[in-house]
């Protein structure tokens, strides 16, 4: 594995399989590792944004491998902005976001990985996931959607999932937007608030508020069984958009440099050619 400068960023918030996780422990409004404050790191984030875009090049050229970013959080917790944010220079032609929102009848009529597949990034492109199939065992668990034992099998269904992905080619990156209840309660009133963020707020958000540590209870087990060394969790201290913004980078940068696409071999003689 080729050092590069990222790593040692990206294991700041790598989830290591085995390991036990306390998302409680973990400082939401950390700045480790940020080259300083908000104005100095803002400016580090429009270095890495154009080393991304550097690197889509890159992998779209090869055309053998690809990315997907899982991005789950809670309400609130800044999955929108660090994609429009994470994303802004990169050519849209290689990215490919799918949002999951509760499942259709259809989707609910069949397995929970149907609707999900469909949209794992092809060779060459960079993929997101705007929530995943992760709801299955979060807010299907959460809220008693289907019984236990269901939900339970699930985490080996998704590992080895998951691991189809990494097997064809694609690197599996999964990011928990980690907030406090505090900084969620600020921009659910935000979006009260504010007449063009109204829309985003759905009533129905206060209720999953009210379940809070369900929820982190949730997400503490399906990252820990689902943290592999091919495709690891990694948490995001999120409170901070700038510092979000700048680790969410640093760990697809890191994931880059290891999948390490190349351009392909050019045709033989090119030097030698002059178009008239
Ligand atoms: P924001 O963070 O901006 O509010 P969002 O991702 O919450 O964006 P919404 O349209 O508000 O988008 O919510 C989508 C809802 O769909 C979430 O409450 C999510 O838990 C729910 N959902 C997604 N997948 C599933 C699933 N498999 N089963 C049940 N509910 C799901
Ligand atoms: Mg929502």
């Amino acid at each position: 594995m080729a050092a590069n400068e990222h790593e040692e960023h990206a294991g700041r918030w790598r989830v290591e399989p085995g390991t036990e996780l306390r998302l409680a422990d973990i400082d939401t409004a950390s700045k480790a590792g940020a080259p300083g404050d908000k104005e100095a790191t803002t400016l580090a984030v429009q270095d890495l944004v154009g080393q991304l875009s550097d690197w889509q090049n890159r992998l779209w050229a090869e055309g053998s491998q690809s990315i997907l970013l899982v991005l789950q959080a809670m309400d609130a917790g800044g999955k929108d902005g660090t994609i429009r944010q994470v994303f802004t220079g990169v050519n849209p032609q290689g990215v490919r976001v799918a949002s999951f929102k509760a499942p259709t009848a259809d989707e609910l009529a069949h397995d929970f990985l149907w609707r999900v597949h469909q949209h794992a990034p092809a060779h060459g492109e960079m993929g997101v996931f705007n929530r995943s199939h992760y709801e299955d065992v979060l807010i299907v668990r959460v809220n008693e959607l289907v019984p236990e034992p269901v939900w339970r099998a699930r985490y080996q269904q998704i590992r080895d999932f998951e691991q189809i992905l990494t097997a064809s080619g694609t690197a599996v990156v999964k990011v928990f937007l980690h907030i406090s209840p505090e900084e969620q309660a600020e921009r659910l009133q935000a979006r009260l608030d504010d007449p063009t963020k109204r829309w985003k707020f759905a009533a129905a958000d206060l209720d999953v508020r009210k379940h809070w540590d369900a929820y982190q209870a949730a997400y503490e087990e399906a990252i820990r069984e689902t943290s592999t060394a091919d495709a690891p969790w990694y948490v995001i201290p999120a409170d901070r958009k700038w510092y979000r913004n700048w680790a969410v980078l640093q760990v697809l940068l890191d994931v880059l440099h290891r999948l390490d696409p190349q351009f392909p071999p050019e045709e033989p003689g090119l030097e030698d050619l002059t178009v008239v």
